[in-house]
């Protein structure tokens, strides 16, 4: 494809760039006129140096994409979103009934006006059965929020719970102040599995702890649980709750049958 050849042009080889033309032959691509740029050097097939030039871009443009893929891929896990949802887009939430329509309605306008519940610190409660797609919706915001430059992230009671009491054993890193800031920080908070369990003392003030430092920095919690809407006012204790309420944080119902059956 490529043809070199010797000529036998001394003065003209000396200038910069000849005007001197030959046609050549690439096999791929048949007749081009080919151009002395140097000495013996000539230009080459065209269309093979278009055709390399858009393979080297499309390489690049690949590297990048699959380098865009791995950070994704960490900014979920470090958002710790869990591997079987970090899929659940507000999309792909297959909403059929009224109540899933509004949750749906309602997750897609929290998610779209973001930056402004940043400045309210505008807080929600998602409320209904197991399998009702409250994960998937609050999963939902988190990954579009995420996608605007915003940090989330996905965390349940009892992880809390256990992360601030390992900082309790001798030789933790990490202090119990430390725990409470890296909950504090994000954007968005989520927490999920909210009264699973008969909640302890230990676990309410935490939840109190968490709540007043990300309300006092504007930052809204998706709080999300099995329990009534009485069940966790007295979970979350009356001062957090009302005060959710009074922030225009929302309480969602999820009260259709489960989806998984159970
Ligand atoms: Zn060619």
């Amino acid at each position: 494809m490529n043809t070199t050849e010797t000529t036998m042009k001394p003065i003209s080889a000396l200038t910069a760039i000849s005007n001197e033309l030959k046609s050549e032959n690439c096999e791929k691509h048949g007749n081009y006129s080919s151009r002395n740029l140097y000495k013996t050097v000539w230009s080459t097939c065209p269309k093979c140096a278009a055709e390399q030039a858009d393979k080297r871009r499309n390489e690049e443009a690949e590297k990048a994409a699959q380098e865009r893929h791995r950070a994704w891929q960490k900014r979920l896990g470090e958002a710790g979103i869990p591997d079987r949802f970090q899929n659940r887009t507000l999309d792909s939430y297959s909403a059929t009934s009224e109540g899933q329509k509004r949750a749906l309605a309602f997750a897609t306008s929290y998610a779209d006006q973001f930056d402004e519940s940043l400045k309210s610190g505008r807080s929600a409660i998602f409320c209904g059965k197991p399998g009702t797609g409250k994960t998937h919706l609050a999963v939902g915001v988190a990954l579009q929020i995420m996608k605007c430059g915003r940090c989330a992230m996905f965390t349940t009671v009892q992880r809390m719970v256990r992360r601030v009491k390992d900082t309790f054993r001798k030789n933790s890193e990490e202090s119990e102040g430390d725990v409470i800031n890296m909950l504090t920080y994000p954007d968005l908070l989520i927490i999920d599995e909210i009264g699973v369990q008969f909640g302890s003392d230990f676990e309410k003030n935490l939840m109190f702890d968490i709540l007043n430092e990300r309300y006092e920095k504007l930052r809204p919690t998706l709080l999300l649980s099995n329990l009534t809407a009485p069940e966790i006012k007295a979970f979350l204790g009356e001062r957090i709750y009302d005060r959710l309420r009074e922030d225009g944080g929302q309480f969602v119902p999820f009260d259709w049958q489960s989806h998984r059956g159970s």
